[in-house]
């Protein structure tokens, strides 16, 4: 049998079962099915990259990684974009579980002099908005050339702040999403597609 090609697979090609059951997968206490497979997030983050590369061709630009979540879009993202750039990360945390706390927390700040430069922040996802303001306010003070954000995903019923989101792959509904560098409790991460929680 080929790699990746379950028994299921196999009884609903032969037709002895007539409805494939939903991709799931268990992290921890919950259950979680595919919601967004690879080549449709690959399909927007090469959308994205030939944006950035319209907008910012004979400049270099700075990309900002907002860490742990944003690692795994930053590392495709960037390498799509055919210009010379450079790649710094900061790492903030406001997430517990499957909430944000409110309070952002910076675990690794900025290190790297953003004078003058053309910034593109590289997050993950954009729920409330808070943490993405914060660190706006922290980007504005280092006096760059300029700031653009770019999300793989925004939350827009969610959002609680009004912010000039410049890239955006894709936007969600309000749900808790896990995979392509997100994760629940520390797990998740390595997931190639993004998976929706169910239960
Ligand atoms: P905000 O400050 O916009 O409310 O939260 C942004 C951060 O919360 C994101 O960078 C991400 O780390 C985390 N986050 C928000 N929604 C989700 C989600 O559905 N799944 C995961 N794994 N993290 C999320
Ligand atoms: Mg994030």
């Amino acid at each position: 049998m080929l790699p990746n090609f379950s028994l299921v697979d196999f009884l609903y090609l032969c037709g002895k079962i007539t409805k494939k059951p939903m991709d799931t997968i268990q992290i921890k206490d919950k259950t979680f099915a595919i919601s967004i497979p690879e080549s449709a997030i690959l399909k927007q983050v090469q959308r994205v990259a030939n944006a950035i590369e319209h907008d910012y061709a004979g400049q270099n630009p700075l990309f900002l990684v907002v860490l742990n979540g944003a690692f795994v879009f930053a590392a495709d993202l960037i390498r799509a974009v055919r210009l010379p750039s450079e790649v710094t990360f900061v790492k903030l945390s406001s997430y517990e579980g499957m909430s944000s706390t409110g309070v952002i927390k910076s675990m690794i700040g900025l290190n790297t002099d953003l004078t003058g430069r053309p910034v593109i922040i590289v997050e993950d996802i954009i729920d409330s908005g808070q943490t993405m303001v914060h660190l706006l306010d922290e980007i504005a003070a280092q006096n760059p050339a300029s700031v653009a954000v770019c999300t793989l995903l925004v939350k827009p019923d969610n959002l609680k702040v009004k912010l000039d989101v410049k890239y955006c792959c894709m936007e969600i509904p309000n749900d808790f999403i896990v995979g392509y560098g997100l994760d629940y409790d520390g797990y998740g991460r390595n997931l190639r597609d993004i998976y929706t929680v169910v239960e």
